[in-house]
Order: C-alpha cells, then sequence, then structure tokens
C-alpha cells in the first residue's frame, strides 16, 4: 500500500554535479525515471566538459564516433569515424537541448562545499548560492585540472603560452615558430595539425610513445543518408560487433601483460615505427624503452608523417629551462618561439575536489583520498551516503568510450537510488569492509596489468599503482549489471 512518506520520496532533491558527457547523461535518466527534482550544477556557461574546454587545433575524439555516442541518442551525421572536436561538443549541446536538460542546469554555478548534515547533503556555491539534495551525483570529470611543468623560467617567456586545455583562438598560427611540449594523444594531434602551417613546429619529447596506426575515414553522404532512413542499420553501426570485440581484446590484453593479444598490440605498433620512419636516427628517438598500451595508447592516422614534414623537428635533448624567446635544451641549443603549448596533460587524482566534501560523521574526502582516491567499484565511498560518481576514482581507463562506461555505472547506480525513493532505504552507503576487499582485490589485479610494466603515466596514483580498473571489460559490464546489497549500508 502508497503511504504518504512513499508517496513524497518522489520528490527527492538530487543533484548532479557538472554537465559534461556524464552530468547530461544523468539528467536524461533521472527525468525519465520521474525524478521531478533535479539539478545540475555546473561551473562554466555551456554543457560539454572536457570537449568544451579542449578546443586546439586537430582535437580529434580517437574512439569511433559511432561508438562515443549515448546508447539511446545515436547519430547518424557523424562525419568521420574519428570526428572533430567540435563537431563532439555540438552532439553533446544538441542533445542536452532535445532531451530539455539545459532547462535542468544552472549555469556558472561552482559548487565548493559539500557536507552531509542531519541525513542530507548541503551544497555551497562559490556565488553564495545553497541547496540540499537527498542524492549527489558527482558527475565531474576526471582531465580537467591542466597540469603545468615546473621547468625553470617558464614564467620568464615573452612570446605566448598556454595549455593546450586553454586554447587562445585569436592568436595566430600560421606562419609562426610554435614550440609543444608533450607527446601524449594531445601533443601528438597539434603537431597533426600544425605541421605544414606553422612555420617551423617543433615537438619536446621528453619519453617516445608507440603509436597505433589507425584510419580516419569520413562517412560518405550516401551512408549518412542510409543511417538517417533505417534506424536498425544506424543501431548495428553503433554496436558495431568489430569494434566490440575490439575492446574486449584490449582490455584483456592490458589486464594481463603476459597475454597474447598484448604482443599481437606491440607487434602492430612495432610495425608502425619501421614501416612510416624512414630516417633512422629519427625512428630510434622515436622508439619508446617500455611496452606498448604501458601509457595510453595513441591512436594516429598521421603522426609519424607529421613529425617528418620539412618543417617539423622532434626534439629529444631535454629541456634545460624556458629563457624570454624560447626552449634552451641542455644541449646548449636555444629553440626561438613565437607560441608554447603546454599539452603536459592533467592532475587526474582531483574529481571533483578542490571542492570540500564532507561525509557522515565528518568524514573528510580529502582524508579518505589522501594515500589514493579510490571508490568501491569506482562508484561509491564509505561515508558517503546517498552520493555516487559517474567516471570516479579506479573505473576502467583505455581507449573505448567512457559514454558507455557512464551508462553502465548509471545502470548500477539507478538500482540504488531506486531503493532510496521506493523507501526502502534512506540512506545507502558501502560499508568499509566491501570497499577494502574491493580495494585489495584491484590493488593486486592492478599489478598485472599493462600499465604496471615500467613508465610513466597518468593512469598511475602517487605510488605508481594504476589507478584502473584492472580486470576486463566484461567483468566490468557483469559487476554494474546488478548491485550486491550486501556490500551497502542500507539505513531503513
Ligand atoms: P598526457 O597523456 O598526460 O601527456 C602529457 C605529456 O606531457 C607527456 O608526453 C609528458 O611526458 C609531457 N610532460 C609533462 N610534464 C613535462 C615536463 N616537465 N617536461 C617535458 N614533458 C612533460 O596528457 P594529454 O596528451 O593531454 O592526454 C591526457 C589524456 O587525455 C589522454 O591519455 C586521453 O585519455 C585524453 N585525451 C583524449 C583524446 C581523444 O581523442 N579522445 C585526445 C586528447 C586527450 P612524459 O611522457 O615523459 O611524462
Amino acid at each position: 500500500m502508497m503511504t504518504g512518506k512513499t508517496a513524497k520520496r518522489d520528490d527527492l532533491r538530487v543533484v548532479v554535479m557538472g554537465a559534461g558527457m556524464a552530468g547530461i547523461l544523468s539528467g536524461i535518466k533521472l527525468r525519465e525515471a520521474g525524478f521531478s527534482n533535479t539539478v545540475i550544477y555546473e561551473k562554466a556557461a555551456r554543457v560539454g566538459g572536457t570537449w568544451r574546454e579542449n578546443t586546439y587545433p586537430g582535437l580529434t575524439c580517437d574512439v569511433p564516433s559511432h561508438a562515443y555516442t549515448y546508447s539511446f541518442e545515436p547519430n547518424p551525421d557523424w562525419s568521420y569515424m574519428l570526428p572533430p572536436g567540435a563537431e563532439v561538443q555540438d552532439y553533446f549541446e544538441r542533445t542536452a537541448k532535445k532531451y530539455k536538460i539545459d532547462e535542468m542546469i544552472r549555469f556558472n554555478e561552482e559548487i565548493i562545499r559539500c557536507e552531509f548534515k542531519n541525513g542530507r547533503w548541503h551544497l555551497d556555491m562559490k556565488s553564495g548560492l545553497h541547496d540540499e539534495a537527498d542524492i549527489v551525483i558527482a558527475a565531474t570529470g576526471v582531465l580537467h585540472h591542466p597540469s603545468l611543468p615546473t621547468i625553470p623560467g617558464l614564467d620568464k617567456f615573452q612570446g605566448t603560452m598556454f595549455h593546450s586545455s586553454r586554447w587562445d583562438h585569436s592568436v595566430p598560427l600560421d606562419g609562426r615558430r610554435i614550440g609543444v611540449i608533450g607527446n601524449g594523444s594531445t601533443g601528438v594531434q597539434l603537431i597533426c595539425a600544425l605541421a605544414g602551417r606553422a612555420a617551423k613546429v617543433q615537438h619536446f619529447q621528453r619519453t617516445a610513445q608507440w603509436i597505433m596506426p589507425v584510419e580516419n575515414t569520413p562517412f560518405t553522404e550516401e551512408q549518412k543518408a542510409a543511417f538517417r532512413a533505417d534506424r536498425a542499420l544506424l543501431h548495428s553501426v553503433q554496436n558495431d560487433a568489430t569494434y566490440l570485440a575490439n575492446v574486449e581484446r584490449f582490455t584483456n590484453a592490458v589486464a594481463d601483460a603476459t597475454s597474447p593479444e598484448i604482443a599481437q598490440i606491440e607487434a602492430i605498433v612495432l610495425d608502425n615505427l619501421e614501416q612510416s620512419v624512414a630516417d633512422p636516427v629519427l625512428r630510434e628517438k622515436l622508439r619508446p624503452n617500455y611496452r606498448a598500451a604501458c601509457k595510453r595508447l595513441i591512436f594516429s592516422p598521421s603522426y609519424y608523417s607529421a613529425i617528418q614534414h620539412p618543417d617539423a623537428e622532434l626534439v629529444t635533448d631535454g629541456i634545460e629551462c624556458i629563457e624570454a624567446t624560447g626552449i634552451r635544451t641542455r644541449d646548449g641549443r636555444l629553440h626561438a618561439l613565437d607560441l608554447l603549448v603546454l599539452a603536459t596533460g592533467f592532475k587526474a587524482d582531483q574529481f571533483m575536489r578542490p571542492m570540500n566534501v564532507v561525509g557522515r560523521n565528518g568524514v573528510k574526502l580529502n582524508d579518505v583520498w589522501a594515500k589514493r582516491p579510490n571508490a568501491y567499484l569506482a562508484v561509491a565511498i564509505p561515508e558517503f551516503p546517498n552520493f555516487f560518481m559517474l567516471n570516479g576514482p579506479t573505473g576502467p581507463v583505455g581507449n573505448f568510450s567512457l559514454i558507455d562506461v557512464a551508462e553502465q555505472q548509471w545502470g548500477y547506480i539507478a538500482q540504488l537510488i531506486e531503493r532510496l525513493r521506493s523507501g526502502a532505504s534512506q540512506e545507502i552507503a558501502v560499508t568499509q569492509s566491501a570497499m577494502d576487499t574491493y580495494e585489495q582485490a584491484r590493488l593486486a589485479a592492478a599489478k598485472n596489468t599493462i600499465f604496471a610494466s615500467g613508465c610513466n603515466s597518468w593512469y598511475l596514483d602517487a605510488e605508481g599503482v594504476p589507478a584502473s580498473w584492472p580486470w576486463s571489460y566484461g567483468r566490468f559490464k557483469e559487476a554494474m549489471a546488478a548491485p550486491q546489497l550486501d556490500a551497502f549500508g542500507l539505513k531503513a
């Protein structure tokens, strides 16, 4: 029988942090499930998260476009297999509008404090606004705080300098002398866009990268028309069996550094290097001394040809310091630059921080995460009741769709918040013993992954342990299918 108390639970206040890919997803799913009292707080003025913030030349989604799409919102109009970043941003903006999620969002509101008191979450915004919530969904993303290098003289440079995620489009590029520090996915995409456009582009490489060859084929107008006309065809492209098999194969490969799958990947990237780089000296400079996929594998159709462009130069001598007019390398050479781009990555251990998050009994997130950020199955933290994360710490990382990861995590979280709505529970928090069991198993498995095979990357935590899901993708899907309720304290 419905009680008054049960009916009231339909009105649970849900706060979503962030209006990027995962925040938009949360808004859509919450509305669909009938939650009528939801707000999404977004610190910026637009949706899109990482795709809003990154606009550098050459930005390309390196996950196949039809897989990098909400399962319920296929897009027949993707231009390329690996589409430009602006098109991905446009997809999120259109989707937010179509599902009227933009109406749910309070833009330019940065949450600075989130504290659990008297059974509810109390949130303070930088603007002075206050809100209270029964449920919090943290959809704040992972890679959003730029990591700036600590190179002597960084502040002495008199030309233009910015981080890759803070691109200033008013700065001219054509005919300029441009330096790019960093050769992760970002630096590599930048070189591909700048070679042949800048008077000279210099790529400052500290550690070589393995490059997986990939073709970026455009979709023809006929193909797009066929996708528009035939939903089943679009669905089959979106759930392309080859891609899904590759995801499974890739995660099996990274989970076991001794697997035959990883040996196959190593053979492909080695062959790519040997076949694509003509000059033996350059080839040796580009040859990594660690195993393929130890760092996030770079998929690029054109890096090797871009770096061999007559106006491009790979600089591997090591940076001594930065001076007013350019970069001085350890061999004494001064590389004069007009523009210096820091493609030096992000602080990957921040998640919703610097927000001050305080759970039950005054437990501070900063203390819980003092050693390393972690979360039970990447979604829940002990003493943080009714607080769930999408793309939180120790979730899958790798070269596949984080949209799919977030959707699966949502499926899991949805089952827990349904208990709150039905009134079956008032507070749901993972138990410390479930957290400890998960973390012990994760740490043990992490040591066998390729990420731990001897390289430096943003996948590693402060102690050098891979901060990721260390098992197969199949195991992740299985874990997300249904919560094991005995892992949670369910306060009625
Ligand atoms: P990243 O992979 O963390 O790479 C940072 C680069 O900066 C590395 O090459 C690093 O060298 C270098 N670096 C850092 N500090 C340095 C210093 N003091 N001196 C010299 N070099 C320094 O960062 P990212 O390229 O921005 O990519 C981060 C992640 O964003 C990717 O792994 C991926 O997950 C995501 N991303 C995705 C796409 C996409 O298309 N989907 C595109 C771009 C980025 P070392 O290797 O020596 O440390």
